[in-house]
């Protein structure tokens, strides 16, 4: 039989502790062209039956994180709708491939969240392509280190707050009229949000704004049956970090300073989002899911 998450082992050994070399990308990078190659779980998740029937929205669903989630949600038994950006089609498609053979249905839905009218289309195509939605994952991120204040442009600024804040909330309003009681919202925040790092002022603010917008409407939702969450991962291995989300200097330590001594792999976040997703997490509501290798939190 071969290993997958219910596997038993040494979570300090599952995956490798890696020492990335210096790469770049272009903003928003590619799975396709990283070195090392993460683990989206494309050959370990083994999906029960968690999420049989449901149907899922995921932004930044072509690679890292959302790429994970789609896959194993897929594997659960959804149908899935990918956001990204139209320069990450490689990714997206072979994110599709996996969730087809998966015997789910993939609707690919490239286009910039951080314009209002291309968040809110995006959840009429997803409403549309899928038949319904009950499932939002709002996970897309912009994330560019910039060593000083005085370097970190206006334009930066606004940007990374379009895409981690503003996006979420168009899409959930938008979302919110298809969405009957079961339906699920989780957010993906980041330790970020408790121990900002001083290259990453406007990412980390945005993280906190996410922790408040999740809390808050959680208990806005809670007596309509919608059930609003968060995920905050910590040093997790995706395109986000290659892509100016780190500076060069600092990737081959990447996540070597977590209690568990490695960075982590976005297959290990998949299943606190299948949880929070399906119905088994009814009482859970506002809460915020560390993933992070073990690094404390409030
Ligand atoms: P990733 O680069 O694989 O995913 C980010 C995705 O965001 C991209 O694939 C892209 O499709 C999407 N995106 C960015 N700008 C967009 C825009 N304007 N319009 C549409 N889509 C856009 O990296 P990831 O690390 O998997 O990131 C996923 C989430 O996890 C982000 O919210 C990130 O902040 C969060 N996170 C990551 C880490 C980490 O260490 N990798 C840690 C904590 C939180
Ligand atoms: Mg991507």
């Amino acid at each position: 039989m071969s290993e997958d998450q219910y596997t038993f082992q040494n979570p300090v050994s599952r995956f490798p502790s890696i020492s990335p070399p210096k790469q770049d990308q272009a903003e928003p990078g590619l799975d396709r062209d990283l070195e090392p190659q993460t683990d989206r779980g494309e050959d370990s998740y083994r999906g029960t039956g968690r999420l049989t029937g449901r149907k899922a929205l995921i932004t930044g669903a072509d690679s890292g994180i959302g790429a994970a989630v789609a896959i194993a949600f897929a594997r659960e038994g959804a149908d899935v709708a990918l956001s990204y950006l139209p320069e990450e089609e490689p990714d997206a498609q072979k994110v599709a491939g996996i969730i087809r053979d998966a015997g789910q249905k993939a609707a690919l839905l490239p286009g910039d969240i951080s314009e209002p009218a291309r968040a809110r289309d995006l959840v009429a195509h997803a409403v549309e392509q899928l038949g319904g939605l009950d499932i939002v994952v709002n996970n897309a991120g912009k994330q560019i280190a910039v060593e000083a204040l005085e370097d970190l442009s206006d334009e930066q600024f606004a940007d990374t707050f379009a895409t981690n804040v503003f996006a979420m909330f168009w899409i959930t309003k938008a979302a919110l009229p298809h969405l009957k009681p079961g339906s699920t919202i989780i957010n993906t925040t980041s330790i970020q949000a408790y121990n900002p790092s001083p290259t990453l002022i406007d990412y980390a603010s945005t993280k906190a704004a996410i922790n408040a917008f999740t809390k808050g409407l959680a208990q806005q939702l809670a007596p309509r049956g919608i059930r609003v969450n968060a995920v905050a991962p910590g040093p997790i291995w995706t395109p986000l970090q290659v892509s100016d989300g780190q500076l060069k200097e600092a990737l081959p330590e990447f996540g070597k300073d977590t209690p568990l001594g490695r960075a982590g792999q976005p297959t290990e976040l998949a299943p606190a989002y299948v949880f929070l997703a399906s119905a088994e997490s009814s009482y859970v509501a506002g809460e915020t899911l560390n993933v992070n290798g073990g690094s404390p939190t409030p």
